[in-house]
């Protein structure tokens, strides 16, 4: 069985065959700057994916994530909300911890933070100094682009283009536009360190490859990021890494998931046109938002619509209807039900070791439980469970779990009053958290509640 993953660095579908065992892979995380949205839910449900898969095949994983957990903007809006930055940036950790784990995001094996790994930026900063690639400023410390041949190799972008995209000023001291910021100078802002060049911070840049380099070492396997970090971001990496340790690709296979897009547009927080992951969850259950998300390949742009996100809620429906079918006592075992479990999971295979086709993977489950439903009344109990549990076995390989909500509210309403009466009091003692988390939690056993002008109700998803 051979798995081809499309390298961004190369730009073909190349056989996988790590390295390193267990497999290294490291994903570019959170700024925790403000609440997850849906481009950060597609992109790690898409890394989740591809990790559940390669220990679905057979490989282990070590996965490692990181949290940009200072820098400029988680700075100016923490000023701007008149809060202390750290507090902000663990605050807003912890919502991604809430989020993701409700997506079913297996946590990575280590999450390091740019706080906790400033002494080995700093080593990293000097070792570049002296090996000729970085040189000091009185504004901070620079790579120099110009002493790394390959620049630009990851994103296709040429010295001509970066001088064309410059949109800034361009720095009288630094040699190069393209050169950037290894450590910045601030001596009088809220947060910095001392360093050999003055107290400041380190560039996002390096933080990354000083994090690689710390959790995973001088080479890993794969590398994942939203498509908008090739540049400049993973360019940089790759140059500072390579620089530093000679060892070239320092990443075998570079994948980058697609944006999403709402009118055409990237959702992000500087065109304000995010929508929040808890957003989205006051609407549907998270299955029913990983099924919707997986429903497009990781690399090409989604075009969220709340319309498709609807559609496929009734999916899930059809496919938690199949967990209802039953074969007949008295039928002989009927071959065509095992026959087409065995194609299934060719099949399944087949989509996920084309670069981990999703769509086509989730187009064949769908197909399975149709044949399940159309079969069952005319084959055993044996031959309808073993198909069922290859059913359940695949969509749990993508994160799924079917589970069936409890539909005869009658025993569970006077508990989902109580709860909310709970839930009422908690918020006339302004303990906004605890009444969120009962929302929430709720929310994932499919009970929305809806605050309105006259009290709170609740209906069942
Ligand atoms: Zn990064
Ligand atoms: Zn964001």
């Amino acid at each position: 069985m051979t798995i081809l993953i499309e390298n961004t660095r190369t730009g073909r579908k190349e056989v996988f065959e790590p390295r390193n065992d267990p497999v290294r892979m490291y994903v570019c995380g959170m700024t925790p700057k403000d609440l997850p949205h849906l481009g950060h839910a597609f992109m790690f449900i898409h890394m989740d994916v591809i990790r559940r898969y390669l220990e679905y095949s057979g490989y282990s994983v070590h996965h490692v994530q990181n949290f940009t957990d200072i820098d400029d903007k988680i700075i100016d809006r923490a000023i701007k909300a008149d809060r202390d930055p750290m507090d902000w940036s663990q605050e807003h950790t912890e919502a991604y911890f809430k989020v993701m784990d409700r997506l079913k995001v297996l946590r990575a094996h280590e999450f390091p933070r740019v706080t906790e790994s400033i002494p080995a930026i700093i080593q990293d900063v000097q070792q570049l100094i002296r090996s000729g690639h970085a040189y000091v400023t009185s504004t901070g410390v620079y790579f120099d682009a110009g002493s790394f041949p390959t620049y630009g190799e990851l994103s296709g972008r040429t010295s001509d283009d970066g001088l064309a995209g410059a949109r800034v000023a361009v720095d009288e001291e630094k040699k190069d536009v393209r050169d950037w910021a290894l450590w910045k100078v601030d001596s009088t802002g809220p947060i910095g360190w001392e360093s050999p060049w003055g107290r400041g911070r380190p560039g996002w840049h390096i933080e990354c490859s000083t994090m690689i380099q710390e959790t995973l070492g001088s080479h890993i396997d794969i590398h994942g990021g939203g498509i908008d970090l090739v540049f400049p971001h993973h360019e940089n990496e790759i140059a500072q890494a390579e620089a530093a340790t000679q060892e070239t690709p320092f990443v075998s296979y570079w994948t980058h998931t697609g944006l999403i897009l709402t009118d055409g547009e990237k959702m992000a927080h500087s065109s304000g046109n995010f929508t929040t992951v808890t957003d989205v969850l006051s609407k549907v259950a998270p299955d029913v938002l990983r099924l919707y998300l997986l429903s497009v390949h990781y690399r090409s742009p989604l075009h969220f619509s709340a319309l498709a996100l609807q559609q496929t809620k009734t999916g899930y429906e059809r496919l938690l209807g199949v967990l209802r079918t039953r074969g007949q006592d008295e039928s002989p075992d009927n071959n065509a039900l095992s026959k087409s479990g065995l194609e299934i999971r060719k099949t399944f295979e087949s989509s996920m070791n084309d670069d981990f086709n999703t769509p086509r993977a989730i187009g064949a489950i769908y197909e399975f439980g149709r044949t399940i439903n159309r079969l069952a009344p005319t084959s055993s109990v044996t031959n309808v469970t073993e198909a069922k549990n290859i059913f359940i076995e695949l969509l749990e390989v993508l994160g799924i779990t079917l589970y069936e909500p409890e539909t005869n509210s009658s025993n569970i309403e006077p508990y989902i009053n109580m709860l909310v009466a709970v839930r009422q009091q908690l918020r006339e003692a302004n303990k906004w958290d605890l009444a969120d988390q009962i929302r929430d939690d709720l929310a994932d056993l499919g009970v929305i509640i809806e605050d309105t002008a006259d009290g709170t109700d609740w209906r069942l998803t």
